[in-house]
Formats: C-alpha cells, sequence, structure tokens
C-alpha cells in the first residue's frame, strides 16, 4: 500500500534498525520503546490488522507465531518471559493501520495494562 509506514519500512524505503527479516516477514525495533526490549514483528503484505485476516493467511500466521516469535524471544534473551501486544482498530489502540505484533520485554510487566 502506497501510503503505509510500514509497507515502506518493509521494503527499505523508509529507515528502521531492522533485527530480523526473510521473504514474507520484518521485525523492527519500536520508535517509541515501551520496554528495554520492544520489537515489531510486521508481515510484509498489507494486512490491516488481524480482524482483516484471510485463509489465504493461516502460513504467514502461523510462521510469526511458531517461527519468529520464539526465535526473537531467544535472540533478544527473554528467557523470564515477555509480552505480545496486538492492538486492533480504533477501540483497540491501533495507531498504524498495517497488522503488527508488538513483543516486549526484558522487565516486569504489570496487568492490565491500561
Ligand atoms: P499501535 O499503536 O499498536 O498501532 O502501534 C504502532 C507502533 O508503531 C507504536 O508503538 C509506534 O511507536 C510505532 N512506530 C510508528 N512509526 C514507527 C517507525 N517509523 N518505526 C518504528 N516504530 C514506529
Amino acid at each position: 500500500m502506497t501510503d503505509c509506514i510500514f509497507c515502506k519500512i518493509a521494503a527499505g524505503e523508509v529507515p528502521s534498525q531492522k533485527v530480523f527479516e526473510d521473504d514474507s516477514v520484518v521485525a523492527f525495533r519500536d520508535l517509541s520503546p515501551k520496554a528495554p526490549q520492544h520489537v515489531l514483528i510486521v508481515p510484509k503484505k498489507h494486512i490491516a490488522n488481524v480482524a482483516q485476516f484471510q485463509a489465504e493467511d493461516k502460513d504467514l500466521a502461523a510462521h510469526i507465531f511458531v517461527d519468529v516469535v520464539p526465535k526473537l524471544a531467544k535472540e533478544l534473551k527473554l528467557d523470564g518471559g515477555f509480552r505480545l501486544v496486538i492492538n486492533t482498530g480504533d477501540d483497540g489502540g491501533q495507531t498504524v493501520n498495517h497488522l503488527h505484533v508488538h513483543l516486549l520485554g526484558g522487565r516486569k510487566m504489570t496487568w492490565p495494562p491500561g
């Protein structure tokens, strides 16, 4: 999508601090980190949010959670645990309308998040 910041980051048109990239996914550090480790895991395909997942996205969704999350958690040394957040839509606090999974760690998380 032409006017999407995360599409531009995925395409390398906007700089980011990438920590992972393969054919279908990119992960980079959040500009405004909420924890010592705060990475955004983003599919390269423009999907607005999880409510817009299609049947054809099943492999992509599995890849993110089965392959990418555990790999990054290990590389970032989040052995004590971490939090995944997927803000979805206005009420969910989503500000960038390109699906992304926040991977947060490196400190004790509180609940509820507020
Ligand atoms: P959300 O509120 O779930 O949509 O989260 C969007 C996140 O994207 C926020 O935590 C922002 O700090 C982050 N963000 C926005 N623009 C950039 C960017 N260019 N590079 C890295 N992170 C960004």
